[in-house]
Order: structure tokens, then sequence, then C-alpha cells
């Protein structure tokens, strides 16, 4: 399918150390599935770009005394003094139409440059809070966001009476960060322990990836995550 700037975008943040890892095949795959359906494809590589994850006193050289980051944060949305590339990054969050978090599992939760990204550029004021609300009043409501992931882990850990339900541990990504700031969230795609297969289950497992994304891009409604 041709692209063109009717097409919806996409937008991937990836993060991973390694551009030889699996979790970077993986998000190139679907980076190339998204494609042949039809969307336009940014990527924000953090590692690649050296983005700086802490939200600190520095992003608001403005401030003395007392640094109370969410008040600076609607501070400098209201005046247009964000930190310049938390602007251009939030510039292309509020362009997409999808938003794919691409990682490995690290302690259950996002690697922490990635938690650092969420941390500066779902700003208050730019994505909820001030002039929107929270959830289906939040800026990204309409938008869809899924997570695209790694484990060391196979999937039988993630159960009851073992790790726990793989949900329990991304509750606190998909409903307090991507449903807080208004997205609908997809099923995520998840490769259980690429670094314990062969080569050949490796490449059957990209071609899962791609068969998971080609059809929750013709069909983002089957893979609703609240209705699994
Ligand atoms: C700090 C930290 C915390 C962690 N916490 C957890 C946790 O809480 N839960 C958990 O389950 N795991 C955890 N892990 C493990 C981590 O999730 C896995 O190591 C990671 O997800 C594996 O994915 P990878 O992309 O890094 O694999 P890699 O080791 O990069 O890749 C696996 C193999 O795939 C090969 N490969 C790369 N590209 C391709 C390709 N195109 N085709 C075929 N093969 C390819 C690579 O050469 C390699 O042999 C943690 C790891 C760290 C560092």
């Amino acid at each position: 399918m041709s692209t063109s700037d009717a097409a919806p975008l996409a937008l991937i943040v990836h993060a991973h150390p390694e551009p030889r890892s699996f979790s970077t095949a993986q998000m190139t795959t679907a980076a190339q599935a998204l494609r042949e359906a039809g969307y336009r494809v940014d990527v924000l590589d953090l590692y690649a770009d050296a983005w700086a994850p802490t939200l600190a006193r520095d992003d608001f050289p403005s401030v003395e005394g007392h640094f109370k980051p969410q008040a600076e944060q609607m501070r400098a949305v209201r005046e247009g003094t964000l930190d310049a590339t938390v602007q251009a990054h939030l510039d292309r969050l509020l362009a997409a139409d999808l938003l794919v978090l691409s990682f490995p599992m690290w302690w259950f939760s996002l690697p922490a440059i990635l938690k650092g990204w969420v941390d500066r550029v779902f700003a208050m004021g730019a994505v909820f809070g001030g002039d929107h609300g929270l959830f289906e009043n939040a800026a990204l409501a309409g938008k869809q966001a899924m997570l695209l992931f790694t484990t060391g882990a196979p999937s039988e850990m993630f159960q009851p009476g073992v790790f726990g339900p793989m949900d329990d541990f991304l509750f606190h990504i998909h409903r307090g960060m991507l449903e807080f700031v208004g997205y609908r969230v997809l099923d995520p795609v998840v490769t259980y322990g690429p670094a314990h297969m062969t080569d050949q289950e490796r490449a059957a497992a990209l071609e899962t990836v791609r068969e998971s994304v080609t059809l929750i891009a013709a069909d983002p409604a089957s893979r609703d995550a609240s209705l699994v």
C-alpha cells in the first residue's frame, strides 16, 4: 500500500542499547509491517539519540528555589519555553495516531531511558492537566498505543504462583501512563525469551511479530487490550 500525508502516522519509541539486539530486529520488523499496512512511521531511537532521561531542574533554567516539576512543566507549556528537545519529541508524539513503545523488559517494567522519556515528554499541561483532563479527557484521547517488547523469561513464568500474570506487570504502563493521557491501549506484542531460542525459532518469532502488527494495523479494535 502506498502512503501519503493522509495516511495514519505511527511513532515508535525504541529503547535498546544494542543495534544488533533481537529487540531492535523486532522493532525494525514492526516498522516494516506498519509501512506495508499503509502507515507512515517515525522512529525515535533513544539510545542512538543519547536521550537524557532525567526530569531535572536544568530543563527549566529560570527556576529559583523549590523546584516543582509538574508546575514548571505547566508553566513551560503555557509560555512555550519547554526544553527544545522535549518540545521536538512532544510535537512528534502529538502528531502520531499510534504510539508504539519498543523495549526489552527490565525489572518487570520499562528501561529507565524510556521511563525518563515518559517523565519528560508526557508533560503536564501538554498531554494531561491544564486545559486537558485525564483518561478520556486527556490530550491523546482518540489515539492508540501499544507495547512491543521482549523478555528474558519464558511465558510460563508469567503465571499466578510464579512471577505473576503479565497483565499485572503491565498495569502501571497501560493504565498509569498510556490510558492516563488518553490512549486506547492495544494488546501488547511480546516475544518471550528470544535469547534462549534457536536461530530458526527467532526467525519464526519475528514472523509472528510481523503478522501480529499487520493484524493490529488492519483492525486495531480486534487487539484492544481491555477486551482480552
Ligand atoms: C537490567 C535488566 C533487567 C531485566 N529484568 C527482566 C525482567 O524483569 N523480566 C524478564 O523476563 N527479563 C528481564 N531481563 C532480561 C531481558 O528482558 C532480556 O535479556 C531481553 O528482553 C532479551 O531481548 P534482547 O533483544 O536484549 O535479546 P538479545 O540478547 O539482544 O538477542 C537474543 C538473540 O537474538 C539474536 N538476534 C538479533 N537479531 C536477530 C534477528 N534479526 N534474527 C534472529 N536472531 C536475532 C541475537 O544475536 C541474540 O543471539 C532484564 C535484563 C536486564 C539487563
